[in-house]
């Protein structure tokens, strides 16, 4: 703590100290104020501006040190000064005091609480820049809430002091107003619960809800205003129309039919989207062949002998076709697609339609059919579920080398001899290491110095170590600077260190990213906001209030799970708005990378919790002690489970290991409804599984936070049981 806020906080306790040691607080009673009031009128009456300048500073302090007595020093300001004049000195010495009081607070507690709480206030806070004056307005206006508390707790926000002074002034007006007029009658008065009828605080909340409500006024008129050019039609086709048929559009078009909207859903390519044709289902189906080769590679690991007729060296390995492979990865895609056709979808009441479609105005969307036929449908709200695509850098050359991406390597049927992948993030990491099991000689280039950079080192490192045992040439701190084809070979130069690093190839799989699909159906030309995605409020709703954006092209997580909690949110705003809207909640989303050791996280790692300023403790448990792991030869990785200091309440997990994806779920239940570690140590766990592993670091946490000296006297308690 700094010196001056140490000198701010002294001060502060020495006068609180001396107002409650030296019983001050009985001068500010009811009875003390009556039976004082004559000797204090003529007080008044001998020295009017003394008077008054006293009056003023008493209060100022009471209500900056936060004290009690501001309600009778209100009613004192009536009796003493009258109506006008108690008016006009109780409504700036309490608006001064209070603005002393939040001003204090701010001083002494809000870098506190901002480390303390770190991103978790930025929803507050953003409503607090938004609405505050609003909220504030209300607060004062309403004078059930206690005065003190709302100056130290809006001294906590980012509220502008200036804001929170006019605010305070002009909202405490009305009350001052009760008070300081009951003041001028102070003998009729027995109490101060008295003072305010429950017709009076009913009257108080109407004029408190007032501004709330010409806010939310101002907000569709301000909506109104972005329809303006436009021309709403009479009647529409559907309740909703949704654009893109893949993960985020298949389950908004799921629970709109499910509530029996009316709902379209078109989609220009197939069903599934990247999903199910080019993404999570392919890219695993692929990962599962990889991994049984890996297994079939370590099978002396697992008591296996091989076969009579193998040589040494051999193993099962020799005896696959990477073309079969990749029709066994089209089969899987087959074997899912039932479940996102066009037929299952019809059967569930949606009205699927091919054809690309376009945004012509903000009800109505043009389809243009395979057969080039254009129509024009209305909805009453639409949906944009436009997915992404892989992002291509603009390296000098990339068009000359017939570039793979995460598009089309699917339709590979020979096995690259030396492939390239460029990019150390999830796809190009899991395509990586299957690729190297399938035996290509992957060269894997990333240009910062750590695999999957956005999880924690000793994460990243553990992945590095696998791939770099697995013959995968890791070329970290490597910036692809230029495709040449020389002599006919293909040749990738990346910067290294300062210095040009040649890195010949057959195939180059370029995984850096994905960027939102934001052209070419309409998003410019009726004027949706986009960055590098379309912009969204909280409810998922554009530029246009009925038009409403969720999966990949909204980003901020590009994940089948979060298409799909994000369609619900999608769906049933575009459906039930105006009549009830949901914010999207983001506060608990996993992820898992399907490398081996796969990796999982929900919430908070170290690194982001440094970042945002969050302070944590750190729980580890290493999987390569665990019964099961060790029984699976698959004795490696560790939890990592980030706790606030001093409580089992979850930050965040990591979990580095063999099946961390599945065991990740129960971390991401207990994170939803707020079970913390001692919860998940009571909860029994069968043996031997995987899951073990969770109980055991919520047991690393419960050992560390064991009360020391309690268990010594307990260890007395024994000893002295023993002796007798
Ligand atoms: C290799 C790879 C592996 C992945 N693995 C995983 C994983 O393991 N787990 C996970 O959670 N996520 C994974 N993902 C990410 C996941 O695939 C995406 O997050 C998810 O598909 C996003 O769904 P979406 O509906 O937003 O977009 P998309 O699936 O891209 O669907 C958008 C659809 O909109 C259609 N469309 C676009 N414009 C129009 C138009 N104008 N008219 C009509 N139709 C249009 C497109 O044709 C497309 O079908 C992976 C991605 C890749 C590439």
């Amino acid at each position: 703590m700094s010196s001056r806020k140490l000198l701010l906080l002294v001060l502060v306790a020495v006068a609180a100290g001396l107002y409650f040691s030296l019983d001050l607080g009985r001068f500010l009673s009811l009875d003390a104020l009556k039976t004082q009031q004559a000797a204090i009128e003529s007080y008044r009456q001998a020295h009017p501006w003394l008077a008054a300048g006293i009056y003023f500073l008493i209060y100022v302090a009471v209500t900056a040190l936060s004290l009690p007595g501001a309600a009778v020093m209100t009613l004192a300001g009536g009796a003493v000064f009258g109506l006008l004049w108690g008016t006009v000195l109780v409504s700036f010495a309490s608006s001064i005091g209070a603005t002393l009081a939040f001003l204090t607070s701010r001083f002494l507690l809000r870098d506190w609480v901002a480390q303390r709480f770190g991103r978790r206030l930025d929803a507050i806070d953003a409503g607090i820049r938004r609405d505050g004056g609003f909220y504030l307005f209300t607060l004062r206006l309403v004078p059930v809430f206690p005065f003190f508390m709302i100056n130290l707790l809006m001294g906590l926000t980012p509220m502008p002091a200036a804001t929170f002074y006019w605010v305070s002034q002009v909202g405490m007006l009305a009350g001052t107003l009760v008070y300081v007029n009951a003041g001028t009658q102070l003998a009729g008065i027995t109490s101060l619960a008295g003072i305010l009828s429950p017709a009076l605080i009913a009257s108080f909340v109407l004029l408190g809800l007032f501004p709330l409500l010409a806010n939310k006024v101002t907000d569709g008129i301000r909506a109104r205003k972005v329809y303006a050019r436009w021309t709403r039609p009479a009647r529409f086709d559907s309740n909703i129309i949704v654009i893109g048929g893949g993960s985020a559009g298949l389950v908004t078009a799921y629970i709109a039919a499910a509530v029996k909207a009316k709902v379209t859903l078109i989609e220009k390519h197939r069903l599934g989207g990247d999903c199910l044709n080019t993404g999570c289902v392919p890219s695993k189906a692929l990962l599962r062949s990889a991994k049984f080769l890996s297994h079939v590679s370590r099978a002396e690991e697992f008591g296996m002998r091989r076969g009579a007729d193998a040589v040494p060296g051999d193993t099962a390995a020799h005896h696959f076709s990477f073309a079969d492979v990749m029709e066994r990865v089209q089969q899987v895609v087959r074997t899912v697609e039932p479940h996102d056709s066009v037929e299952r979808y019809t059967g569930l009441g949606v009205d699927v339609v091919a054809g690309a479609a376009r945004l012509v105005s903000p009800w109505e969307v043009e389809v243009t059919r395979p057969d080039g036929a254009k129509e024009t449908l209305s909805a009453r709200s639409i949906v944009i579920a436009a997915g992404a695509r892989p992002f291509v850098p603009p390296i000098p050359g990339i068009e000359q080398v017939d570039y793979l991406t995460s598009d089309t390597v699917w339709n590979l049927r020979e096995l690259p001899r030396r492939m390239v992948v460029l990019g150390g993030g999830p796809i190009g990491c899991e395509l990586a290491q299957a690729f190297a099991r399938f035996g290509a000689r992957v060269s894997q280039v990333e240009m910062a110095p750590r695999l999957m950079i956005r999880e924690d080192p000793d994460a990243s490192d553990l992945v590095a170590e696998r791939f770099r045992k697995e013959g995968v040439d890791l070329l970290l701190n490597h910036k692809a600077k230029q495709f040449v084809v020389d002599n006919g070979e293909k040749i990738l130069i990346a910067e290294h260190e300062g210095r040009d690093v040649r890195i010949p190839f057959d195939a180059v799989l370029v995984a850096v990213g994905r960027v939102a699909n934001l052209t070419g159906y309409g998003l410019e030309e009726i004027g949706v906001a986009v960055t590098r995605t379309v912009e969204t409020n909280e409810f998922l709703q554009t530029t246009y209030p009925n038009i409403y954006a969720c999966g990949d092209v909204a980003g901020p997580y590009q994940f089948t799970h979060v298409a799909a909690h994000q369609a619900w949110y999608a769906a049933v705003n575009a459906l039930f708005d105006p009549f009830r809207k949901f914010r999207a909640d983001y506060s608990v989303i996993p992820w898992a990378t399907f490398v081996e050791p796969e990796v999982a996280r929900v919430g908070l790692n170290e690194l982001e919790a440094k970042e945002k300023g969050i302070a944590f403790e750190v729980s580890r448990y290493d999987i390569d002690d665990l019964d099961r792991a060790i029984a699976d030869s698959e004795a490696h990785g560790f939890i990592k489970v980030l706790t606030v200091p001093g409580k089992d309440r979850i930050l965040g997990v990591t979990i580095v290991g063999a099946h961390a994806g599945d065991l990740i779920a129960e971390y991401v239940l207990a994170m939803k409804h707020g079970i913390g570690l001692n919860g998940i140590l009571g909860t029994i766990h069968i043996y031997p599984t995987m899951a073990e592993a969770n109980k055991y670091v919520a047991g690393v946490w419960k050992k560390a936070h064991a009360p020391q000296s309690l268990l010594k006297w307990v260890a007395r308690f024994h000893a002295w049981r023993r002796s007798r």
